[in-house]
């Protein structure tokens, strides 16, 4: 039976278990991975344990939500208040398995590329906000992937129908994705990402910024923007193209003006002050991704007026 038989909210529902597992890994991740000692790096084969008294977490305790709502936020061990975080990071999974039935023909190629930049950004998010860290475990596999993911289209190309039902709605069957599946926002998102389109968004996410922050250097004596911070905007530019990449750029530096400014005018930060821009950015990439063409056509608009 295709997935295409089942309503939406189902499938949503249907998956969103599997969401709130993979934010539970995801909070794995956020606290093991900027750790110093290698052997706690581990997140593989390690076991669940209470970052406060190192006591193993037993596995009725450690089903995600369920778990920290049963302990009331507590270690059962130590008592140690467990952040909110880690109940926060279990919803977001569950709610980003519940979006991408939304967002994406579920069981595609696409669908697959969209809920792994999700979780990728939700690990990345956290790490940068809580260490100002960005794992290149995480980067450099992706941008790899981001890249793989252009390959398939190669040999078995794209073919796009678009059905215009009434004057507002339309479906597109989109065959190399095998994207039968309806979701309201997968038509708002363009043709698959080129090859092409896909390394250069590989290196100029990566030269570009390093490019502005040796001008940067120059000029103030500092660094502007950390690695880290290329690397992200690099893989997202294997993911989802060049153009992508420079709108996440510009509209994560957007978000992070507006949310400074109001800092800088009451002196909470000054100019040396460091805010994690991965965090900006990882919250630009799913408008960019999926209104940037809008806007831009908007924008291009207003110019020719
Ligand atoms: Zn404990």
């Amino acid at each position: 039976m295709l997935a295409l038989d089942y309503p939406a909210w189902f499938l949503a529902l249907m998956i969103t278990p599997f969401g709130l597992a993979a934010g539970s890994f995801a909070n794995v991740l956020i606290h093991r991975l900027p750790l110093e000692e290698p052997a706690d790096r581990n997140v593989i084969t390690k076991g669940s344990h209470c970052p406060n008294c190192q006591a193993p977490i037993k596995p009725w305790h450690n089903i995600p939500l369920f778990g920290w709502l049963w302990l009331q936020g507590k270690c059962a061990a130590c008592d140690w208040k467990i952040p909110g975080r880690y109940p926060l990071v279990e919803l977001l999974g569950g709610l980003i398995f519940a979006a991408s039935v939304y967002l994406f023909p579920v069981g595609t190629l696409i669908w697959f590329k969209g809920l792994l930049c999700a979780f990728a950004l939700l690990v990345l998010f956290f790490t940068d906000y809580t260490e100002f860290f960005l794992p290149d475990v995480i980067q450099f596999p992706l941008m790899a992937l981001g890249l793989l993911f252009t390959l398939p289209q190669l040999f078995w190309p794209e073919v796009t129908i678009t059905v215009l039902v009434g004057d507002f709605h339309f479906l597109r069957a989109d065959f190399f994705h095998n994207g039968l599946q309806l979701s309201p926002l997968w038509p708002l998102l363009g043709g698959a990402v080129s090859w092409q389109s896909s390394l250069i968004g590989l290196v100029a996410g990566y030269g570009g910024p390093a490019l502005i922050n040796a001008v940067y250097k120059l000029i103030r004596k500092a660094d502007g923007l950390g690695m880290g911070d290329f690397k992200m905007l690099a893989w997202l530019g294997a993911f989802w193209g060049w153009g992508p990449m420079l709108g996440i750029f510009f509209g994560g530096a957007l978000l992070l003006t507006v949310f400074s400014l109001p800092l800088i005018l009451t002196r909470k930060l000054h100019g040396q002050s460091m805010l994690p821009f991965g965090c900006f950015l990882a919250l630009a990439t799913f408008p960019i991704v999926f209104y940037g063409p809008a806007i831009w056509a908007w924008y291009l608009g207003t110019m020719v007026k």
